[in-house]
Parts: C-alpha cells; sequence; structure tokens
C-alpha cells in the first residue's frame, strides 16, 4: 500500500508556514514502510531536531482505479480515521531552499501514523467533520473537514490520473494551522468528532 497525501490544503495552515495558495492540490507519496499503527510509540528519529506533528483526516480506498471521476470518486473510498502527517520541518526547509524534492522530510519512517478505521456510513456529512490533537492534555489543532480548500472528491479525482489507487492506499487530506515540533515524552491524543482514535507517545 502507499500513502496519498495533499498538502496546503487548509488556508490558516498555508499562512502559518508562508506558503503560497495552490490552485491544484500539493500532491506527495509516503510508502508503507511510513505507517504506524495500533497506537504504537514514534520513535524520534536522530536526523532532525524539529519533528513537527499534522493531524489530518484520512481516507481508506476500497477499490482499484485510475482516472477517476470526481462524480464516482466517493465509491472508492470507505473508511475514515485520523493519522498524524510527521513531518522533519527543518530537514524540509533545507530541500525546499535547494528545490529538492520532499521524500527525506517526509516519507521516512513511522511519518505516516493512521488510527483505527470508522466505516464512512456513519458520517452523513463529509464537509462537516470536525478533528482535534492534543499534546500532553493541551489543544493544539483543532481542524474541520469544511475549511478544506480541495474537497475529497476533487483529491480522488485529481491523484488518480497520476497514481492508481489499490485496495488499502490511505489518502491523507492535509492539516489545519497549529503544528508544532514534538519532544520524547510527549503523548499525542487525535479526536475525530470529540472520539478518542488516537493515544500513543514519542519515545
Ligand atoms: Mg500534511
Amino acid at each position: 500500500m502507499k500513502c496519498i497525501c495533499i498538502g496546503r490544503n487548509y488556508v490558516d495552515h498555508v499562512h502559518e508556514l508562508n506558503n503560497q495558495v495552490p490552485d491544484e492540490p500539493v500532491v506527495f507519496l509516503k510508502p508503507d514502510t511510513a505507517v504506524l499503527q495500533n497506537n504504537a510509540p514514534f520513535y524520534h528519529p536522530e536526523f532532525s531536531s524539529d519533528i513537527h506533528h499534522e493531524i489530518e483526516l484520512i481516507f481508506r480506498v476500497c477499490k482499484e482505479g485510475k482516472y477517476i471521476d470526481e462524480a464516482f470518486a466517493m465509491d472508492y473510498v470507505d473508511k475514515i480515521g485520523i493519522g498524524i502527517d510527521f513531518t522533519a520541518r527543518d530537514l524540509q526547509q533545507q530541500l525546499k531552499e535547494k528545490g529538492l524534492p520532499w521524500e527525506k522530510s517526509k516519507a521516512f519512517n513511522q511519518s505516516a501514523v493512521l488510527s483505527n478505521w470508522l466505516p464512512i456510513a456513519q458520517f452523513p456529512d463529509l464537509n462537516q467533520i470536525g478533528f482535534e490533537l492534543n499534546v500532553n492534555g493541551i489543544l493544539r489543532q483543532k481542524g474541520h473537514s469544511s475549511l478544506m480548500m480541495f474537497r475529497l472528491p476533487q483529491i480522488i479525482a485529481h491523484v488518480s490520473r497520476y497514481f492508481t489507487l489499490k485496495v488499502g492506499d490511505v489518502i491523507f487530506t492535509g492539516t489545519p494551522k497549529g503544528v508544532a515540533a514534538v519532544s520524547i515524552g510527549d503523548q499525542l491524543e487525535g479526536f475525530l468528532e470529540g472520539q478518542k482514535l488516537l493515544d500513543f507517545p514519542i519515545k
């Protein structure tokens, strides 16, 4: 499986990092070796001193497809969850300045944290989903799907022009503002519509 990730999808987060608002989705991938599940601990890597949390709504692909039309896009996902797109911000900044790909700062081991999945059918309106990240019991990020610039059907239509979606792939839909560094000893908790789905330590 692979993780297909959208960057810069919430205006307030685009501004906090002084990036430009994109006119089409910003896309990058994470490989299966990046996945961290079951609330296992995240081990802070030695190559960065500025690992940022990015809480995001995530969706699981349930059907293979490419060149998917927006009108049928929702047939290709069946589960929703929350994830953390861990980002080595210091390394990413160096790579961006050199005009190089972000992979090392975005796709490293354990950088794609996945919660347990809930059926999409449990949620009548995917444009009205709230999600939050607490660090050590304090609210750090609060997002709402109504604020996404590119909605899920648009994202699926766009990314499937370039990458065949396969069953089990995961789509990360971008983070709201409030990204910040994590430290060894922190405890991260993620909530989807008030339901705690993530609870794991930084070691
Ligand atoms: Mg992200």
